[in-house]
């Protein structure tokens, strides 16, 4: 990709479209900038702007006229008109992935799914660290991949989350190591159709060479799809059967390649979810050269990504797990089964349309009581009546409170709410903040 004179446009400033103005304005590139919105409500953005010269226009059809190149942001749809047009008329619509991937040195680990992008991008981020290895993490978490170009160095690794927008429009990037952890209906939205979605994903397998290596789910359809559309050697994973080449459960033992790696005990991030994030980690990180041994050491000193069925505390024997990304009840349903039972557990928040009930069962059988809070706890208490006792807690500071006054050592509280955060805080982020923050301050009991 020429991009010395080339007249070129970044759609939207964020952290990415910041950094993908930069590498474009120190390249020789003659820049422009544009956003859904004003310049005033892009944090970061008019300082460099300014710094770089750049004009900003918001974004109106015109705004994307004249220009050769167009780099778009992780959450700019590929498939809006004004882009449509432009490619019409001869224009390239790349990604930030594929905009920075001559740039960036040494070799790269990328990963894609629906679900269990990001736990398992940083354990993979974390094993390296610990073998002792050059390491950066970022792409879809943490920096933007345009901005790890400085800090990448030859005898590295890159190690990249990836989403299916990111992957839509690559054709020069490469990843070494591609991971496919699952494909589910997701972002339907924006990819109007699954094979669409899962086409997207599997873009990162048809870049790839001989030489290369593909990780993919064994027990997801379209995963193995993959293995047809890849030049990369293929290695597997499954949490219910022997793989080969690969990683598979074993019962309570995580095996690799035939070699016991660890006890699934001994995995200290929650749920068979993250026992699959680990196999598919622990190739990852084999094929890049790390020890067994190393790798398993490793797994065992991982914390869980925050909000992600992270633990937080225990206090007079309650243990507090904040799991505030739990924002569908599939996700809820997972950090259910990742408890043996004595569980105190927080639902609720703004509803996004979703049928409560399948929490019945689960709950049922391991849950002392669900304390209800936010805009959907009158729906959610409905949907479970009869089948645990409900507390209308309201907030969370009382739900809290009422689960730690009733709760008998070894047991456990956990926000997994099954819905949005926007009716009381500003993001799953902010609402796991604040659960944290409640539960930090609490006094043991007399
Ligand atoms: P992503 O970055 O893809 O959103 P996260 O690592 O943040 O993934 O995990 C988000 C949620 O997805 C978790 O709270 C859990 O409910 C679920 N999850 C994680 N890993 C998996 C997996 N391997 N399979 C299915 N669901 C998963």
């Amino acid at each position: 990709m020429k991009l010395k004179g080339t007249k070129a446009l970044v759609v939207g400033m964020k952290r990415s479209g910041i950094a993908s103005a930069e590498l474009l304005a120190r390249e020789g590139a003659v820049v422009r900038a544009t956003d859904l919105k004003p310049l005033s409500q892009l944090p970061g953005a008019p300082e460099t702007l300014d710094r770089l010269k750049i004009p900003f226009a918001q974004q109106t059809p015109e705004a994307f006229e004249g220009c050769e190149l167009i780099v778009i942001s992780p959450d700019v749809p590929a498939d809006i008109a004004p882009l449509e047009a432009a490619r019409k008329r001869g224009a390239t619509v790349v990604g930030d992935v594929e905009l920075a991937a001559p740039f960036l040195r040494g070799r790269t680990i990328g990963i894609t799914g629906s679900n269990g992008k990001t736990t398992t991008t940083s354990l993979i981020g974390h094993i390296l660290e610990r073998a002792g290895l050059p390491v950066q993490v970022g792409g879809n978490i943490g920096k933007a991949v345009t901005g790890m170009i400085d800090d990448s160095r030859p005898d590295g690794w890159n190690v990249l989350e990836l989403s299916s927008f990111q992957l839509e429009t690559i054709s020069e990037f490469r990843a070494h190591i591609g991971l496919a952890l699952n494909v589910t209906q997701n972002h339907l939205d924006r990819h109007h159709t699954f094979e669409n979605y899962a086409a997207a994903k599997g873009r990162l397998f048809e870049t790839q060479i001989a030489g290369d290596h593909a990780v993919l789910n064994a027990e997801d359809p379209v995963c193995v799809s993959y293995a047809q559309r890849t030049a990369a050697t293929v290695h597997w994973f499954s949490g219910v059967r022997e793989v080969s080449p690969g990683a598979w459960l074993d019962g309570a033992r995580l095996v690799v390649n035939g070699r016991l790696l660890m006890e699934a005990g001994d995995v200290p991030i929650r749920g068979r979810h993250n026992l699959e994030n680990a196999l598919a980690a622990s190739i990852a990180a084999s094929l890049a050269g790390v020890p067994p041994e190393t790798i398993a050491a490793a797994i065992r000193t991982f914390k869980a990504v925050e909000h992600r069925l992270e633990f937080v505390r225990e206090v007079s024997g309650i243990s507090f797990y904040n799991d505030s990304k739990a924002t569908s009840v599939d996700a809820t349903l997972k950090a259910l089964s990742a408890f043996p039972g004595g569980l105190w557990v927080i639902l609720g928040g703004k509803d996004k349309g979703l049928d409560y009930s399948v929490l019945r069962e689960p709950l049922a059988a391991k849950a002392h009581a669900a304390l209800v809070i936010g805009a959907a706890a009158s729906k959610i208490a409905a949907q479970l009546e009869g089948a645990l006792p409900i507390v209308q807690a309201g907030a969370l500071d009382a739900a809290i409170a009422h689960a730690f006054a009733h709760g008998t050592p070894g047991d456990s509280v956990l926000l997994a709410p099954a819905c949005a955060s926007f009716d009381q805080f500003t993001s799953f982020e902010h609402r796991g903040e604040v659960f944290k923050a409640i539960v930090n301050q609490l006094q043991p009991k007399e």
